[in-house]
């Protein structure tokens, strides 16, 4: 699940840094600090288009700034505010500590410090929700004033996550082969949806997605076989995760496929399509919709390059399949 990070613009230096890399977007080219570095690769494959929204908290002597910027990881939200309303909102992808780049994007200020602790945003949205609002939601007290830069964890960022619909469908937190693995073994079907469940599941959606897409900005959708940005992909399970037990969850690098949201997902989800030796089939005999039947008779016999490892989840979604 995903935890909150509170911005302020409190001072004017605060308030002029976010005008220039937060309102207007950076070129990421044109940053000499990183260029030719690691940092410069990873970043093109987050923003191709080479335009991308930054952050920054000062380390140094506000150390608590610091160690809330530590809290954050990929995937959560930052609410910025003005005052005293929300006005933007942003879904963190990347987080670096570096001082030269700081001073490229924010210059020193008086002391001479820098904002180093840095974090990229993306699906920045505008948004206009008093502080008031936030802080009832968050349990903080109505008058409750924001310091400069603070971190709620998931629990208390809950209602505002899913009361605004904030929660990203594309970036997730970063998690290690052996996270993985522990998360799989402790994922409970009988409490699936409470906060550590859905911190769990989003935790599992990060890994695979990572599996299936790191570095790729375009991906082909394993049903129609379209190129899409991997945005507009899911890492789907190929057998539906909660029928799936743990050995299935622990065969990772076989247990899902890039399905498109452009329509494949739901398709495959609902039973109107699966996968039967290698060719798309569709399992419906009667489609209502002559448009949706165009659709599926053009899926149908397409070869489906994911499943050689997946067979057994297939035939399993195939076995499914055969009540509708
Ligand atoms: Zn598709």
């Amino acid at each position: 699940m995903t935890k909150i990070a509170l911005q302020a613009a409190a001072d004017p230096e605060s308030r002029e840094n976010l005008e220039k890399t937060l309102l207007e977007p950076v070129v990421l080219s044109e940053l000499s600090s990183i260029r030719g570095t690691g940092i410069a690769e990873e970043l093109a494959t987050i923003y191709p288009g080479d335009m991308a929204r930054i952050g920054g908290v000062k380390s140094g002597r506000a150390s608590e700034q610091k160690a809330e910027w530590e809290k954050l990881q990929r995937g959560d939200v930052v609410l910025f505010m003005r005052d005293d309303m929300v006005f933007l909102s942003g879904i963190v992808t990347y987080l670096v500590k570096n001082p030269d780049l700081a001073r490229e994007l924010w210059g020193e200020d008086d002391k001479g410090q820098v904002p180093e602790c840095i974090y990229f945003v993306d699906e920045v949205k505008d948004q206009f929700i008093p502080r008031k609002t936030i802080n009832r939601l968050m349990n903080l007290g109505d008058d409750y004033d924001w310091p400069g830069f603070e971190v709620h964890l998931e629990e208390a960022a809950a209602p505002v996550v899913y009361g605004y619909e904030l929660e990203s469908h594309v970036y997730f937190p970063i998690v290690s082969e052996d996270e993985y693995k522990q998360i799989v073994q402790e994922i409970d079907r009988t409490s699936p949806l409470d906060t550590e469940g859905r911190a769990r599941l989003r935790k599992e959606d990060g890994f695979l997605r990572d599996q299936l897409f790191r570095g790729k900005v375009i991906e082909e959708c394993g049903i129609c076989g379209n190129k899409y940005p991997t945005q507009f992909l899911i890492a789907a399970h190929i057998k539906d995760r909660w029928h799936c037990t743990t050995e299935d969850r622990l065969d990772y690098e076989n247990i899902a496929m890039p399905m498109c949201k452009l329509g494949c997902e739901e398709l495959y989800r609902r039973n109107y399509v699966t996968v039967i030796d290698e060719r798309v089939a569709v399992t419906r005999a009667k489609v209502d919709s002559n448009d949706l039947k165009a659709i599926l008779v053009r899926l149908s016999g397409r070869v489906c390059p994911w499943f050689k490892g997946s067979r057994k989840y297939f035939d399993w979604h195939t076995r499914l399949g055969k009540y509708f």
